[in-house]
């Protein structure tokens, strides 16, 4: 099975690279890629409890693919879901770019 922590950290990492390179203005198609492969996504993520929940915090919390900026926070957000969930402190939604685009050390 893989390993849980190693598999989450990376693909986090993709997640917020792809908010962080998502346009601010997306068009129609941009839009509704980056749905399709979110809902692909959550039915693919080979840690199949993770996965399950997090079907379930989509159809609760209705992804936000607007802008950069909307998709950035609803990923945050989500992200924050399972850290609350695992007993990791919560981060700050406002920093999420500053974090994942201009960068800083972690
Ligand atoms: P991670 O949570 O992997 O975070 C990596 C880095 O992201 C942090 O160092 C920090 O700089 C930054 N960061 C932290 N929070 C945020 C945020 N809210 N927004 C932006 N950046 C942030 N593990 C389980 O045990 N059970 C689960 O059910 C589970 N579900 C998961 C669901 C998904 C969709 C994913 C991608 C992962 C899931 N994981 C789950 C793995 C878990 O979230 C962590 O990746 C793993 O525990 C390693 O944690 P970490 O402390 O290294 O930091």
């Amino acid at each position: 099975p893989p390993d849980v922590e190693a598999l989450g950290r990376s693909t986090w990492t993709l997640l917020h690279t792809i908010a962080a390179n998502y346009p601010k203005s997306p068009n129609y198609k941009e839009q509704s890629d980056l749905k399709t492969f979110m809902g692909l996504f959550s039915r693919l993520y080979p840690c199949w409890v993770c996965a399950e929940d997090f079907q379930k915090y989509m159809e609760k919390e209705q992804i936000r693919v607007d802008s950069r900026n909307e998709f950035g926070t609803w990923l945050c957000e989500a992200h924050n879901a399972v850290n609350t969930k695992l007993g990791k402190p919560v981060f700050d939604c406002s920093k999420w770019e500053e974090r994942w685009r201009t960068g800083w050390k972690d």
